[in-house]
């Protein structure tokens, strides 16, 4: 998802203005580093990530990256990324 918003909310009383900052973030596979163990596929609460023999690919409509499978990857080959 590739987007950032900022949000700028006049309150009715007192003239002060909240910002609202919402960031999205993906998750970026970084294919080299990836060791195709698939621990990642098995952990993902969504059923977002599909390993199909050395091809690892996330749904991006699916993930909603809560990052459950950055943190079991034993090689760092998953990272949550702002979206640019
Ligand atoms: S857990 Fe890490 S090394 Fe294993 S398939 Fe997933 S991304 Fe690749
Ligand atoms: S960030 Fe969460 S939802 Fe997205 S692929 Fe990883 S485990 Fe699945």
């Amino acid at each position: 998802m590739n987007a950032f918003f900022l949000i700028l909310c006049p309150s009715l009383k007192e003239g002060l203005y909240f910002v609202m900052i919402i960031v999205f973030r993906m998750l970026v596979i970084k294919r080299e580093v990836c060791g195709y163990c698939g621990a990642c596929v098995s952990v993902c609460p969504e059923g977002a990530l599909e390993l199909v023999d050395t091809y690892l690919t996330v749904d991006p409509e699916t993930c909603i990256e809560c990052g459950i499978c950055a943190r079991i990857c034993p090689l760092g080959a998953l990272e949550l990324k702002n979206a640019e």
